[in-house]
């Protein structure tokens, strides 16, 4: 498991409940979709009518399952929490909508993996709150429309390019999470530090946050691995020095990167002078699958600008060699 990884592990899930902020007021960053959440939000209220249903899209561990439950929150009503693998059958989405009270907040985690026999019994959920189910067999079968409670859909995927038209049609609100910059992250682990009743200088929480590649899961679990070094190694107080000690050794370099990063990046600077390569090269030769490489391990890499996806292959930048102290060869 790689402890730069924006997913969520089994450590992650124990303390997240906790550290979760329960308010948009709590809920740092992401400035433009929480205003635009506090308009729609106050203006539900106003009318006494459930919010529209928001789609919240982006890479994991960037807050969409901390901000469903806050819609919920500010909105004063129950969340109810399921996710597209979970949902099997159209039956399975019956039971989940059928159960919900009057304006109530559904969540849908990774709603692009709902099947597509089950993503129809959604559309007119959505549409109009109501079900169409069919009763009996062959030609005595018939059609029956139930009315459902009005409720808000709240959407959560990584791969919004993954949803159907039709589903994606069918939110009002589509909110897209941003990396968050440094003194955000810096300003999510002071908060956690609170929550967890520890002392960290604002230099160390610095520090957590350059490292942890834009994502507040990832700087909540660096913090928690740090805390450890603190207490064992310190006086249990999270410093500067110890922070860069326990990082140091945990091989999460400066800007967040970790062995995997250095091997793809490296890889492509020692054995294809910078390239262009392409991806099944690069495959071949740190030995790991295409896919995960590309969906795993790049984005993060494109984002920071150390990679370039071109037609001809990949190319480590300027900023790559920089970033190793090589020199890059002249063009
Ligand atoms: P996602 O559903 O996008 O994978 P989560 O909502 O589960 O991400 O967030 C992962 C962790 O990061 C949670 O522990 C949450 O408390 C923390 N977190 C995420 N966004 C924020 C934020 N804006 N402010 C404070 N903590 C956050």
């Amino acid at each position: 498991e790689r402890l730069v990884s924006g997913e969520a592990v089994f450590e992650d899930t124990e303390s997240e409940y906790s550290l979760r902020p329960q308010t948009l007021k709590q809920y740092i960053g992401q400035e433009k979709v929480k205003h635009n959440l506090e308009i729609f939000i106050e203006a539900a209220k106003l009318r006494e009518e459930t919010l529209d249903h928001v789609l919240l899209y982006g890479p994991p561990g960037l807050g969409k399952t901390t901000l469903a439950n806050i819609i919920a929150v500010e909105m004063g009503v129950h969340i109810r929490t399921t996710s597209g693998p979970a949902i099997e059958r159209p039956g399975d989405l019956a039971a989940v909508l059928t159960a919900l009270e009057p304006g109530d907040v559904l969540f849908i985690d990774e709603i692009h993996r709902l099947p597509r026999t089950v993503e129809e019994v959604l559309y007119p959920a959505m549409e109009d709150f109501c079900l169409d189910i069919v009763i009996g067999k062959g030609p005595s079968a018939r059609s029956v429309r139930l009315d459902l409670p009005p409720f808000t859909l709240v959407g959560a995927t990584t791969r919004a390019g993954a949803l159907s038209a039709p589903l994606r049609d069918r939110f009002g609100v589509l909110s897209r999470l941003e990396y968050y910059d440094v003194n955000q992250l810096s300003h999510i682990v002071e908060r956690t530090a609170d929550v967890f009743t520890i002392e960290i200088e604002a230099s160390a929480a610095h520090e957590i946050g350059r490292r942890s590649r834009g994502t507040p899961r990832i700087a909540n679990r660096l913090l928690r691995r740090v805390r450890d070094f603190a207490q064992v190694r310190g006086n249990g107080i999270i410093t500067f020095e110890i922070t860069q000690t326990a990082l140091e050794l945990l091989q999460v370099d400066k800007l967040g990167l970790d062995h995997i990063d250095h091997k793809l990046l490296l890889g492509i600077i020692d054995k294809f002078r910078g390239g262009p390569v392409g991806l099944e090269t690069v495959a071949a030769t740190i030995g790991e699958e295409a896919h995960t490489i590309e969906d795993v391990y790049e984005p993060y890499l494109l984002q920071i600008g150390f990679l370039q996806r071109t037609p001809r292959g990949r190319i480590a930048t300027s900023l790559a060699y920089e970033h190793f102290q090589r020199e890059a060869p002249k063009q």
